[in-house]
């Protein structure tokens, strides 16, 4: 019966995220292009006829229609349900992880801020500044809501890796954007210093990986640029959940 109860409570918060997830989508779309987010209804991007309520369902209109527009016939991006996908796994797993807990929504509300710069960043190579002005309002609930990590953690984070980027466009001009930058400062400030480094090595990681790939694949020359965006949102993303647990276990197996 528990289980049952269980798989009830998680449906309903998976259909919570792809919902949120959707919303993200109108976002990604209308930020960089100023559109205001609160006004009239979805538009199909290539026809502009304005969705139906029904193709507003996240996920399955997409299913339904064999991801092409109801009008037009133009296909729809896999980028839409792979957005509102997104929003339901972050739900969920804040959910396992922090329960139904004001943690477990700051988190959740963190990621969903994540992936809007992904994506920004994705189509524009810019990050929004108010995508860190949101990051920030959700580190000073999280000082409220959460008591960890501490205060002084937090602080620490803002400058742990964004001024050292500072120093190295300095030597390397341009090496990082600006955007980026900020985005660190702000996630500093939301995940403390200790998972803060943890989500910037998880970053350069998979940066470094995929600037091996465009440079082997003859894609981009060493001087080409690309968007560093994602890979610090999705670093940042995962150090939410296990940053600090993977900073410690790594002290650890040196017996710190
Ligand atoms: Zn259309």
């Amino acid at each position: 019966m528990l289980a049952v109860a269980y798989g009830v409570i998680y449906l309903f918060v998976f259909i919570f995220g792809i919902c949120i997830g959707s919303f993200l989508n109108v976002l990604i779309y209308r930020i960089p292009l100023h559109i205001n987010i609160a006004k009239g209804r979805s538009f199909c991007p290539k026809c502009g006829n304005t969705l139906l309520a029904r193709d507003l369902v996240p996920l399955f209109s997409f299913l339904v229609l064999r991801g092409r527009c109801r009008f037009c016939g133009d296909p729809i991006s896999p980028r839409y349900p792979l957005v509102e996908s997104l929003g339901g796994a972050a739900a969920i797993v804040s959910v396992i992880v922090w329960g139904m807990t004001w943690h477990a929504l700051i988190a959740f509300a963190a990621c969903c801020v994540l992936v809007t710069v992904a994506f920004i960043d994705i189509d524009t190579m810019e990050i929004p500044d108010s995508m860190h002005v949101a990051l920030i309002v959700l580190g000073i609930c999280a000082v409220f809501a959460v008591p960890m990590p501490a205060l002084v953690s937090r602080l620490i984070g803002i400058v742990a890796v964004s001024v050292p980027m500072i120093l190295l466009d300095l030597i390397i001009k341009d090496s990082f954007g600006g955007g980026d930058i900020k985005l660190c400062a702000a996630c500093g400030f939301l995940l403390g210093w200790r998972a803060l480094i943890v989500g910037t090595f998880i970053a350069i990681i998979g940066g470094g990986i995929y600037g091996i790939y465009l440079l082997a694949s003859k894609k981009k020359d060493r001087k080409g640029h690309f968007a560093f965006g994602p890979f610090l949102a999705a670093g940042m993303a995962v150090a939410l959940f296990v940053g600090d647990a993977i900073w410690y276990a790594y002290l650890g197996s040196f017996g710190l």
